[in-house]
């Protein structure tokens, strides 16, 4: 899931011109978990603006707005109202806001409701932790399932540092030193050999940007 966080309504407001007419995007999915850009938000948001002299010509809520087709089809339905607004807001992650740009025919001007902060889990509701840097080269098979590319503070693949005090890590002593972590997982599941094996560095070359997976090609390329 793409965690979010909306920006200050401020923020948003310096974005947006007093007479400028805006239509609105949701998204049905992360959004809506991250309480940024569902429903809910999407009215409230309407509703503040409103407020503040900015009309709103309509809103969407796609299921997932990072999905090109679903934003087509959203916008075909909506044509009436994208096409007289000014400008798109768009309550959702940076995928989304970047697809709503792409697949928008009338070339609006787009401005961004949220902060996209990580790639999380979510751990109950309202409580996302990051435990993937989407790496493009998982160690987890040899780390027991804990990923120290995330979790150390140094994303040491062959740890533990010299800074470990307590099993705390040296940059913050609240937080857990990940390499204990994951020194007591594989004891747990007695794999302490795993850690005999150095791992090499890392390709960085896999995380070059922009990636761009083409399954129908079977290749992963930077475009
Ligand atoms: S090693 Fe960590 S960052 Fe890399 S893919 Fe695995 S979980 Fe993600
Ligand atoms: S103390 Fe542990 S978590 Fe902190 S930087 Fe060193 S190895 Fe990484």
């Amino acid at each position: 899931m793409i965690i979010t966080r909306q920006k200050p309504l401020d923020e948003v407001l310096r974005y947006i011109r007093k007479a400028e007419k805006v239509f609105l995007v949701g998204c049905g999915e992360c959004s809506t978990t991250c309480k940024t850009g569902g429903e809910k938000e999407v009215f409230a948001m309407k509703a503040a603006l409103e407020k503040n002299g900015i009309t709103i010509t309509g809103w969407i809520m796609p299921s997932a707005p990072c999905v090109a087709a679903q934003i087509k089809t959203e916008f075909a339905k909506h044509i009436k109202e994208v096409k007289e607004a000014d400008s798109i807001l768009i309550l959702a992650c940076g995928l989304g806001a970047q697809s709503v740009r792409e697949n928008d025919r009338f070339g609006k001007i787009v401005h961004i409701a949220c902060d996209t902060l990580f790639m999380g889990e979510i751990d109950k509701e309202g409580v996302f932790k990051e435990r993937c840097s989407a790496c493009g080269e998982c160690v987890l098979e040899l780390t027991g399932g804990i990923c120290p590319v995330t979790l150390c503070a140094k994303g040491l693949l062959n740890g533990p540092c010299g800074g470990v005090d307590k099993g705390k890590c040296e940059t913050d002593n609240e937080r857990d030193c990940a390499w204990v972590l994951i020194y007591n997982e594989l004891k747990k599941r007695d794999s302490l050999d795993r850690l005999r094996q150095i791992r090499p560095p890392k390709d960085h070359s896999k995380t070059n940007k922009p990636r761009q997976l083409d399954l129908t090609a079977s290749s992963l390329s930077v475009k």
